[in-house]
């Protein structure tokens, strides 16, 4: 009788196993190579942000983008007005990702140094950004983010939003 009990336990276990590895089994279809190889470059390209971000300093020295501002290195703009620049990341996130800067960065290094006298650059910088996102067709659905300081990820001490889209966004972000 203990035998027999013991060997039904045996086999309920082996069937749950059997079930295990096949839920695994079918469940890794759902990752294909190009799902992985997009997964793992996605990662490395976080990683090398973190860095980035990890290197840079807010010392209020000149940045890159005065010189992409001053039309001194190429870009690819996007967008241009009398107080706002907008022009495309040099290492996309997205189909989509543009960055939209203040022509003056007037200190804002970051939106943390945001005082009372930005006010309206910062309004100008949210608008450029929806005029941004219909001049790419991704109006019905983007996202507008500001990075701040090495913990927000932030690489280039010169304010920026970053405008994305052309792909479904997760939540939250990483
Ligand atoms: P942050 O990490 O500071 O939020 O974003 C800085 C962004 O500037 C990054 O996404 C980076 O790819 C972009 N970037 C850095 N240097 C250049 C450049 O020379 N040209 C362009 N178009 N984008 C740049």
């Amino acid at each position: 009788m203990a035998v027999t009990s013991s060997s039904v336990m045996l086999l309920r276990n082996f069937s749950t196993a059997v079930r295990i590895a096949q839920s695994v089994r079918s469940n890794s279809r759902i990752f294909s190579t190009g799902e992985l190889i997009r997964s793992i470059s996605s990662t490395r390209a976080a990683h090398n942000e973190e860095a980035a971000a990890k290197a840079a300093s807010d010392t209020g020295a000149p940045t890159i983008f005065d010189k992409i501002i001053a039309k001194e290195i190429p870009s690819d703009i996007v967008y241009e007005d009398e107080n706002v620049l907008a022009f495309k990341d040099i290492n996309p996130q997205a189909p989509v990702h543009v960055l939209v800067i203040p022509k003056l960065r007037d200190g804002l290094t970051t939106l943390g140094k945001a005082e009372p006298r930005h006010v309206e650059v910062l309004g100008q910088l949210l608008h450029a950004s929806k005029i941004v996102a219909e001049k790419e067709g991704i109006v019905d659905g983007f996202r507008v983010v500001i990075n701040n300081g090495a913990e927000g990820c932030q690489s280039v001490y010169h304010l920026h939003l970053h405008v994305l889209g052309g792909r479904q966004m997760k939540w939250p972000p990483g």
